[in-house]
């Protein structure tokens, strides 16, 4: 449906973004070390170097308020918000291939901040969704009680909740419960 390299870029973001406490399956902080950049890094196609420094992952922390802004905003103001960042980071298209992934666009250097990468990277890939009339892919967990955000790339566009908790199921009990006790 999309690149690739588009899905994976918004799937990291969410990750990312749910890492915060409010939207953690723990509850608890999930970006709270150095340790957890290079596992969020290392499980994803970002390339370039980390820094591991208390300085980054304090840049990758701030960065998940920003990010969590593409799956509520409208589509007009993410693509006012793509186009901020792409201006900031003086972001310059190119088709780069690298660690087994096909041709795809890089907008800033290798060498940039892992975060300003994050950033960028997200914002070309929301570029993707706005063009498409996709923004509605990028949602926030239906669950009343979830913060958590997903990429719904589900061929109807149906995907309602995260895969952080078990947020699917929780509702549903509650809603069966809830209609056993108006029978009861
Ligand atoms: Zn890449
Ligand atoms: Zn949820």
């Amino acid at each position: 449906m999309f690149a690739d390299d588009t899905e994976s870029v918004l799937q990291a973001a969410a990750a990312l973004v749910n890492t915060e406490p409010e939207a953690s399956h723990s509850g608890a902080d999930e970006l709270s070390r150095v340790e957890d950049v290079a596992a969020f890094y290392a499980g994803r196609s970002y390339s370039g170097a980390l820094a591991r420094s208390d300085e980054e992952l304090a840049a990758v922390r701030g960065l998940r308020t920003e990010l969590r802004r593409f799956f509520t905003e409208s589509r007009d103001d993410a693509a006012a918000h793509v186009n901020s960042v792409l201006e900031d980071a003086r972001a310059l298209p190119r088709l780069v291939k690298h660690d087994g992934y096909d041709w795809h666009l890089h907008a800033v250097p290798n060498d940039a901040p892992f975060e300003r990468r994050i950033l960028v990277e997200t914002a070309m890939a929301v570029s993707d969704l706005v063009r498409a009339d996709e923004l509605g892919r990028l949602k926030e967990c239906a669950a009343e009680d979830c913060t958590a955000v997903l990429v719904d790339l589900s061929r109807n566009r149906s995907k309602r909740f995260c895969d952080v908790g078990n947020c699917g199921n929780r509702t549903n009990v509650s809603a069966y419960r809830a209609r056993r006790a108006l029978g009861a």
